[in-house]
């Protein structure tokens, strides 16, 4: 199969770990047939510094004539970038909503794995952490609550804010769809989250998704509370598969979610559009403090490049061998040195990277 793969490598750590995602995805493609050809673009503050702007039309052309996006990260560091200075339409972060915007992306995945060799950055009682987890978010990113209309007004010398949260059944039933697709690669469970008890949108929420469920017999399903579901994150984080929900829920519960974990160079994310195509990138940031020294953590990238391969391209066994390829490694004890313990053996990125391969060319 031909995988046309467009890299926005970015900026701090963003080309290190891209580097070592793109060697991977290498050793995937030889050793299962496949060819990949990749295209390069430039975003963020690498983007500012060569075209004074950290998003160009040519570069969104060419991410829309790839089949997925791998992306690093973007941004630098806010006190003492030069990129800071320019105004916010301007700076680094502009050019991923501009992205985003373009490539129509309205589904956000986060997954949220606590891998048994890690368990010990997991901050619950060990009761809870032994049992591990493996969820998904599909969080909804284009509506809800962040894109209503929104203004303060005065009245009667009052200041008085008001905020709205519009969803229709459209935009409720594309991202069902995602939901109920990813469940059934996993394992056939989806939570959707709302607040049904208070919000209109939310019973409207409920009754799109039970409509969409019914194409999906083979999916169970069943409804929380947002409040219940944030407590449930915490108490029970193993009952979950896939937690289906709204904007503003979604950014709330998906970094509890990814904070139980307790290990930030590990959570891989997507965001995808109603077709197969999809950006890939690690949910951290760019880390500008550890960029260039070599000691960056590759892994959520890798498995962000894993995430491609099953849900853009739907190579489910290359994306398993990733994925097995990552615990093997843990397993055997390597770490680099956000997730390194006592007993382990500290590696380098480009060590990670490289033993990641080994794994997959045995
Ligand atoms: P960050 O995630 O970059 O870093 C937070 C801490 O985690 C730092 O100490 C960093 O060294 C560490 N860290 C992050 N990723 C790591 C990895 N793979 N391996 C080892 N350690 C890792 O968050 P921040 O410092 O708040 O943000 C830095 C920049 O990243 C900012 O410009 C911000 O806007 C940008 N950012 C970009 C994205 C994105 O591109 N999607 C997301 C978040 C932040």
């Amino acid at each position: 199969m031909e995988l046309k793969i467009a890299c926005i490598a970015g900026d701090g750590i963003g080309p290190e770990i891209v580097g070592e995602a793109r060697k991977v995805l290498d050793a995937i493609a030889k050793r299962y047939g496949h060819e990949i050809k990749y295209t390069d673009i430039l975003m963020g503050g690498a983007s500012i510094d060569v075209h004074g702007t950290p998003l160009t039309k040519e570069a969104v052309e060419a991410a829309k004539t790839a089949d997925a996006v791998l992306m690093g990260s973007i941004g630098g560091d806010a006190s003492t970038s030069p990129w800071y200075k320019l105004p916010p339409s301007l700076r680094p972060e502009a050019g991923l909503l501009g992205i985003r915007k373009a490539l129509n992306l309205f589904a956000n995945l986060r997954p949220a794995v606590l891998y048994p060799e890690l368990s010990g950055a997991c901050p619950l009682k060990a009761e809870i952490s032994d049992k591990g987890f493996d969820m998904l978010i599909m969080r909804e990113l284009t509506g809800g609550l962040y894109f209503g209309d929104r203004k303060t007004v005065e009245e009667d010398g009052v200041r008085k804010a008001i905020d709205t949260l519009v969803y229709d059944e459209n935009e409720i039933r594309r991202i069902a769809v995602k939901g109920f697709d990813i469940a059934r690669k996993r394992k056939k469970k989806v939570t959707s989250v709302d607040k049904a008890n208070v919000l209109d949108s939310s019973r409207l929420w409920r009754n799109v998704v039970e409509e969409v469920a019914k194409g999906y017999p083979d999916v169970a399903l069943e409804h929380m509370l947002v409040d219940n579901c944030a407590m449930q994150l915490v108490k029970d984080p193993s009952q979950f598969d896939v937690i289906l929900t709204e904007n503003m829920f979604g950014d709330i519960l998906s970094d509890e979610a990814s904070m139980v974990t307790g290990s930030i160079g590990m959570l891989a994310s997507a965001s995808l559009n109603d077709t197969k195509f999809g950006l890939y990138e690690p949910s951290h940031g760019s880390a500008p403090d550890i960029a260039g020294k070599d000691i960056a953590n590759p892994i959520a990238t890798v498995l962000s490049a894993a995430m491609m391969l099953r849900y853009s391209f739907d190579l489910d066994k290359e994306a398993d061998a990733v994925e097995a390829a990552v615990k093997e490694v843990l397993k055997e004890g390597y770490r680099t040195t956000d997730i390194m313990s006592e007993g382990c053996r500290e590696v380098s990125c480009t060590k990670m990277g490289d033993l990641l391969v080994e794994k997959l060319c045995k």
